[in-house]
């Protein structure tokens, strides 16, 4: 992120800072097919499972005109504007009828999804992504790097869970546009910023954009993943330009300056006690905090790799 993007996002939360809802009371759920509680729906699923990916979750309300349509383990997003529906990320592909089924308990027409934004190019969360395409009609816009894997259904050969993958097919995606790091996407008066933070996989992305909600304005983040899974035997010291890009991934996220974090992985920043209204939505530090975790155990992970590297004696 350039230094005057990040000027502005900082500026932006300054702004809002002192505008933070406090209390859980006061959110709104405006449409009446929004669960009020997605925490209790998705309760006892065990959100570390894959089973969870697949288990339908009540679509519910994030913020503004935000809203919460993917699984019990998967996130999808949905946010209206005035010049229609642009979706984030579709799950599993066992999910897409489970999104297509939120988006119309909301009260919404799934023709009215224009655009499909990509967090990163893996089955878990673009295996969805041709069905929804279909149903919808609309776009796909990627990241450049996501591109070839989304296109192709292969996941880059740089991307070291590519192991990971075996059995897990991504159905080949059409991808109408690319954004580059720090292009914008502007439907009605929404902007979505896409920030390369390729630290999960090389092409991943994450995306800012502003919403307001009884006249209070928040800067909303649809951060990318920030685990660094691989095999035991691959050693990020050995692919040095991987290494760099997972390091400037982490510290990318580290610097978004967001009021309401939202992950690929609800779990992974408590996303539905949040729009529950159980904790609070809003964190000002919601995004350095996320990415912090990802640099701690990236670490870790490096000085293991260290370590098995020593020559036994
Ligand atoms: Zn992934």
């Amino acid at each position: 992120m350039g230094r005057a993007m990040f000027g502005r996002f900082a500026l932006s939360a300054l702004l809002t800072l002192s505008l933070t809802v406090p209390a859980a009371a006061q959110r709104m759920v405006p449409r009446p097919g929004a669960s009020r509680n997605i925490a209790a729906a998705c309760a006892g699923v065990d959100p570390a499972s894959e089973k969870s990916w697949s288990t339908p979750a009540p679509p519910a309300h994030v913020f503004g005109n935000t809203w919460y349509v993917g699984t019990c383990g998967i996130t999808a997003l949905l946010v209206e504007t005035k010049a229609g529906l642009v979706l984030l990320d579709g799950g599993v592909p066992e999910a897409a009828p489970m999104v297509l089924a939120n988006i119309r308990k909301l009260g919404f027409n799934p023709g009215e999804v224009r655009w499909i934004l990509v967090s990163h190019e893996h089955w878990d969360h673009a295996g969805a992504l041709a069905a929804l395409q279909k149903a919808t009609g609309a776009q796909v816009i990627a990241g450049p790097r996501q591109m070839n894997a989304l296109m192709t259904g292969k996941p880059s050969s740089e991307d070291p869970q590519v192991p990971f993958f075996k059995g897990h097919d991504l159905l080949p995606v059409k991808v109408s546009r690319t954004m580059p790091d720090n292009g914008r996407l502007t439907v009605g008066a929404v902007s979505f910023t896409a920030i390369a933070t390729p630290a999960h996989s090389p092409g991943s992305t994450s995306w800012v954009w502003r919403e307001c909600e009884g006249g209070l304005c928040k800067t909303l983040a649809y951060a990318d993943s920030v685990s660094t899974p691989a095999p035991d035997d691959y050693h990020f010291g050995d692919h040095p330009k991987r290494l760099g890009e997972v390091r400037e991934g982490l510290a990318k996220m580290a610097r978004i300056s967001c009021d309401v974090v939202i992950t690929p992985h609800p779990s992974a920043s408590d996303l539905f006690r949040r729009i529950s209204g159980t904790i609070p939505i809003s964190a000002s530090n919601g995004c350095f905090a996320y990415a912090q975790g990802g640099i701690e155990r990236f670490q870790n992970r490096l000085v293991v790799e260290t370590k098995s590297k020593k020559p036994e004696k």
